[in-house]
C-alpha cells in the first residue's frame, strides 16, 4: 500500500503541463480534487513539444508512441474514452531496421508476421529464437508492470517482494544484451531488441535486463501515432482535464512556493499570481524542483544524466520511394557508438540514427507534395561532452542529412531544407540538466526505489512527478508517474471506468 501525504488535499496545484502533469491533473480531477495546472508555456505538452514553421507542423519531442492502454487509463480517470478524444493510428511496421550492409528488416508487432520476416532475414533458427525471446519479454513485462513500473516504493526494502524473486529468476538483474543473446545470435537482429537501451541512457552491454521491457513496448505492444501529430496527445489530455473542471494557467512560471513549517501553502508565479493550495505536484526538472522546495539533497550532484540527442527537422519534396514512418539506420559500428557518446563524450564516429517521417501517417503535417523528416542522432550530454555547439549544430546537421541521403533517401539532398536543429546546448537553454532531454540515466543505482523518490522528506504535501523521478523517462512512464503522484495525494483508489461511474461517484 503506497503512503499518502498528510492533511487536506482538496485543492492541488500541478506545476507543469507536460505529460506527467496532465496525467496527474486528470487522475486527481477524477478523484474529486480541485486542480489548477500552472504552465510556463502557452500550451500543454512540455517535452512533447511543437513548432509550426512554413506550413510544417513539427513535433519536437517524442515520436515513438507505445502502450495505448496506459493512455486509455488516463482518459478513464475522468470517465472518458481515449477514442472520443484522440485518433490513434497503428504504425505498421513499427520500424524498419536498415543496416550498414544494405540489408533491412521490418519490425512487426504481430508474432506471425515478425517470425516470417526474421525467417527470411536470418533463417529459421533465429526465428525460433525470436519466439522464445518474445515469450521472455512478455513474461518480463507482466512481472514488472504492476510490481515495479506502476508502483510507488517506500524504500529499497519495499522491493523485497515475491515479484522481485520472480524478476531475478527470469534474469531481470542480468545484462540486457546477454539475455537477448541467449535467444538470438545474429548480431544485426540482436540490435533490434537491444538498441532501446539508449532510451534508458545506458549501453546494451551495461544495461539491466529488466529494462528490456522497453523492447517489449517497442516490438511487441505496438507503435502508434496520433492523427494531427504527437501534440494531439497533450492537447486531448488538456481538453479532457478542462472539461473535468481543471483550471489551466498558461504562460505562468512558478518562481516560489510558500512553505509553512513543512507544508506548501501557496504557489507564486513570475506574473504576480499567488495560488493557495492544499498540496502541490511538481513536474519541473529536478534541481529546479529542489530549489523551489528550498532543498539541496546530498545526492543531487552525483546523479548521472542520460546521453542527449541532436534533432534535425527537415522539409523536402515527397520522398520516393517513400520511407517507413520510423527507420533505424544502424551504422556498421555498434559498441563504439556507445563508447563514443557515453564514455568519450564525442559524436558517433559511425552514426546510428532514428529517422521518422510523420507524414507517412498524416500528410497534413507538411504542405501539399512535401514530406517532414525528424532525424534524431544520439549525442553526448554537456556533462561529459567535448563537442562545441557554438555553430548551432549546423555542420553536424548537414552531416546527418548527408548520411540519410546516402543510406536511405537518395533524392533528399537537392531540395531538402533544414527547418530547425536542436542541440544539447539548446536543451540546456530550456533548463534541462546537462543538456539532455532524457533526464537521469536508468542505471541500477537510479532505478526504482534508488531513483529520486516522488515524496520529499520533511515536506508533507509536495509530490514529484515526471522523468527525473519514478518510474522514469518516456511517454508511458511520464503518464504513469502522474498517476503515482495522484496516488501519493489521495491514496490508492479503484479507478472509475465509465463516464457514468464517475458522475455517480461525484454525485
Ligand atoms: C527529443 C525527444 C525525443 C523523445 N523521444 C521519445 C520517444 O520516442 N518515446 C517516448 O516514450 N519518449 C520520448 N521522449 C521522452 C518523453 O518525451 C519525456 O520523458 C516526457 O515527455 C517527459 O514528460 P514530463 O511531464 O516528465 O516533463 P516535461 O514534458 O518537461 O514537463 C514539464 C513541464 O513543466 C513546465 N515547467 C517547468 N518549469 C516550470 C515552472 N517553473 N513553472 C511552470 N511550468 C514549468 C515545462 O514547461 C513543461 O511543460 C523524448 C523526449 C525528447 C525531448
Amino acid at each position: 500500500m503506497s503512503r499518502a501525504i498528510r492533511g487536506a488535499s482538496d485543492h492541488v496545484v500541478v506545476v507543469g503541463a507536460g505529460l506527467a502533469g496532465l496525467s496527474a491533473a486528470l487522475h486527481l480531477a477524477g478523484r474529486g480534487r480541485r486542480v489548477t495546472v500552472v504552465e510556463r508555456r502557452p500550451w500543454p505538452g512540455g517535452r512533447a513539444g511543437r513548432l509550426d514553421l512554413d506550413g510544417y507542423r513539427i513535433d519536437t519531442g517524442p515520436t515513438v508512441l507505445t502502450m495505448p492502454d496506459i493512455i486509455d487509463d488516463v482518459f478513464a480517470a475522468v470517465g472518458e474514452t481515449r477514442s472520443s478524444r484522440l485518433d490513434l493510428l497503428p504504425v505498421e511496421p513499427a520500424y524498419r531496421a536498415a543496416f550498414a550492409d544494405g540489408s533491412c528488416l521490418d519490425v512487426h508487432s504481430d508474432q506471425e508476421r515478425m517470425t516470417a520476416a526474421i525467417t527470411e532475414f536470418a533463417g529459421q533458427e533465429q526465428a525460433a529464437g525470436y519466439r522464445r525471446l518474445r515469450a521472455w519479454l512478455t513474461h518480463l513485462y507482466r512481472i514488472e508492470f504492476d510490481g515495479f513500473i506502476a508502483a510507488n516504493f517506500e524504500s529499497p526494502l519495499s522491493l523485497l517482494t515475491p515479484a522481485l524473486a520472480r524478476l531475478a529468476a527470469i534474469g531481470g538483474f542480468r545484462n540486457w544484451d546477454s539475455m537477448v543473446k541467449r535467444h538470438i545470435t545474429n548480431d544485426r537482429l540482436r540490435r533490434v531488441f537491444t538498441f532501446q537501451s539508449l532510451y534508458a541512457g545506458v549501453a546494451p552491454h551495461n544495461a539491466l535486463a529488466a529494462y528490456a521491457v522497453i523492447a517489449y513496448m517497442d516490438t511487441i505492444a505496438g507503435v502508434y501515432f496520433p492523427h494531427g501529430g504527437m501534440r494531439a496527445l497533450p492537447d486531448a489530455m488538456a481538453a479532457a482535464a478542462a472539461d473535468a473542471g481543471v483550471r489551466f494557467c498558461y504562460g505562468s512560471t512558478v518562481t516560489k512556493l510558500d512553505n509553512a513549517t513543512g507544508r506548501i501553502t501557496a504557489v507564486h508565479t513570475e506574473q504576480g499570481e499567488r495560488i493557495p493550495c492544499d498540496a502541490v505536484v511538481l513536474t519541473t526538472e529536478l534541481p529546479h524542483t529542489y530549489a523551489l522546495l528550498g532543498r539541496t539533497p546530498r545526492r543531487l550532484r552525483a546523479l548521472r544524466p542520460s546521453p542527449s540527442a541532436v534533432v534535425v527537422h527537415v522539409g523536402c519534396r515527397q520522398i520516393s520511394p517513400p520511407t517507413r514512418h520510423h527507420t533505424i539506420l544502424f551504422g556498421a559500428a555498434w559498441h563504439q557508438t556507445f563508447t563514443d557518446i557515453i564514455d568519450h563524450g564525442r559524436l558517433m564516429s559511425d552514426p546510428s540514427l532514428l529517422v521518422t517521417r510523420p507524414t507517412a501517417s498524416d500528410s497534413s503535417l507538411a504542405p501539399a507534395g512535401r514530406d517532414l523528416l525528424y532525424l534524431l542522432a544520439p549525442a553526448p550530454n554537456l556533462g561529459n561532452g567535448i563537442v562545441d555547439w557554438s555553430d548551432g549544430g549546423r555542420r553536424y546537421a548537414d552531416d546527418i542529412v548527408e548520411t540519410v541521403r546516402r543510406r536511405l533517401a537518395a533524392d533528399l539532398a537537392d531540395d531538402a531544407e533544414v527547418l530547425e536543429v536542436v542541440t544539447p546546448a539548446d536543451w540546456a537553454r530550456q533548463g534541462m540538466v546537462a543538456g539532455t532531454p532524457f533526464a537521469l540515466a536508468h542505471t541500477f543505482g537510479q532505478t526504482g526505489p534508488f531513483r529520486p523518490a516522488n515524496t520529499v522528506r520533511g515536506i508533507d504535501n509536495a509530490v514529484l512527478a515526471g522523468s527525473s523521478t519514478v518510474p522514469g523517462v518516456g511517454v508511458p512512464t511520464a503518464l504513469i508517474s502522474g498517476r503515482l503522484a495522484a496516488d501519493r495525494i489521495t491514496g490508492l483508489v479503484a479507478r472509475p471506468t465509465t463516464h457514468l461511474d464517475l458522475k455517480a461517484q461525484k454525485a
